[in-house]
């Protein structure tokens, strides 16, 4: 995979040609790393002291690369790290990372559990059938260690854990089983990006309650958690031992009205390359199903980048991107691998260009936001959505 290791500056109007791997690209996932940096940092400044961060790397760091994000967010002050599945837990420790991993999804079979001890990965037990099955499985291997759980709490977002009702019993439960060391108990926000807390500080009181009746049991809780990046911005009465920040870390704002409360930077930016320009007459119909006509004499651009590489087929006619720090229009269906723009209004745009398709350009910016609001969804599923066809460039050194 590509990398800028001594993180020059790219003028994006310039087309790259330092090397002819590099240079022959015809589309890229541009990371600021220094902004990853900036972002943990922040975050850290705004959480209680007594409190670790974990940065959320699940789905390859939302598309941004995890391990780069791993490395960089542990650098500046992130001690967790937190994963979906036992394979992605694995890349980090194949990276050489040490530190904690706790994974958020569920896992199950004897064979997951023997990749989680082997791999130093942490799961989260969500039943007391699923702990049973864990404590039985180590019983009949030859690992003896005891593995460090996380008992997850369901208070109201009705996806993983065990009822806040229930959490007493199964706290306990788990307590007393062979092979297996309580490392945290924790819960998620349903609703913490919304403006509205009713949800969230009903969710907080109830993880309240099943702590103060774990505690009445005389049980000791080594570690508590329960906020997300919006929980995290929003109150530090929901920091307690551990944070769980991912969108953030990543530069985005989990809902317009936390904009005010901590300063973030965008990491990723989508850029592309100009692979053919060409004049065409009114009339002409541009792309699959010629749901674009020209009304006047044009010239187009074609664009190396489409809807398999993660550009929404349903931004057609409808997406701006940059060129020069201008905004130009998107004309046509996206295909598959190839845009087309509208360029008239540059006159000596040189094939070779680059074009950035989300990021900034001098003052003119596009953002995941930007495109969640057009498509009625949120930044962390445009997020995702960028494909591994792209490679990444790790910019070291922050352009912004
Ligand atoms: C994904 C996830 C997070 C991070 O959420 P953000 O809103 O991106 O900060 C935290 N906790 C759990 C359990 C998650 O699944």
């Amino acid at each position: 995979m590509l990398s800028h290791e001594n993180g020059r500056d790219v003028r994006s109007h310039l087309p790259l040609c330092d090397s002819y791997e590099w240079f022959s690209q015809r589309a890229w996932v541009e990371i600021d790393v220094a902004a990853v940096a900036h972002n943990i940092q922040q975050l850290r400044k705004l959480v209680s002291p007594g409190a670790e961060l974990m940065a959320v790397v699940k789905a390859d760091a939302y598309g941004h690369g995890a391990v780069t994000i791993a490395k960089t967010a542990l650098d500046s002050g992130a001690s967790w790290l937190g994963v979906a599945t036992i394979p992605e837990g694995i890349e980090l420790r194949e990276a050489g990372i040490k530190a904690p991993i706790l994974i958020l999804g569920a896992t199950h079979s004897a064979e997951q559990i023997y990749a989680i001890a082997h791999w130093k990965l942490q799961p989260t037990l969500c039943s007391p059938k699923q702990a049973l099955v864990f404590s039985d499985t180590l019983e009949s291997s030859n690992i003896l260690e005891p593995l460090p759980v996380h008992i997850k709490l369901d208070t109201g977002m009705s996806r993983l854990g065990t009822n806040w009702q229930e959490a007493a019993e199964f706290v306990q439960l788990v307590e007393r089983l062979p092979h297996l060391k309580i490392a945290s108990i924790y819960s998620h926000f349903a609703t913490a990006d919304s403006p509205d807390p009713t949800v969230m500080n009903l969710q907080h009181q109830r993880f309240e309650d099943a702590i103060a009746r774990i505690k009445d049991r005389g049980i000791d809780i080594p570690c508590l958690h329960l906020a997300n990046s919006a929980a995290t911005i929003t109150n530090s009465a929901f920091h307690y031992d551990l944070v769980r920040v991912g969108l953030a870390a990543y530069g985005l704002y989990p809902a317009p009205h936390l904009r005010s409360k901590i300063n973030l930077k965008p990491v990723l930016q989508v850029k592309a390359r100009i692979t053919q320009i060409k004049s065409i007459t009114p009339g002409t119909g541009v792309s699959y199903g010629h749901h674009y006509i020209a009304d006047r004499e044009m010239r187009i651009a074609v664009v190396g980048i489409g809807y398999a590489d993660g550009i929404p087929r349903n931004l057609s006619n409808q997406m701006q991107v940059l060129i020069r720090g201008q905004r130009i229009n998107q004309i046509g269906t996206i295909t598959m691998d190839q845009l087309m723009l509208d360029v008239t209004s540059i006159r000596d745009l040189q094939e070779g260009e680059v074009v950035t398709i989300l990021g900034q350009e001098q003052d003119q910016k596009i953002t995941a936001d930007d495109w969640a609001n057009q498509l009625n969804t949120i930044s962390w599923e445009i997020l995702c959505s960028f494909k591994h066809r792209l490679p990444r460039l790790n910019l070291k050194v922050s352009r912004r």
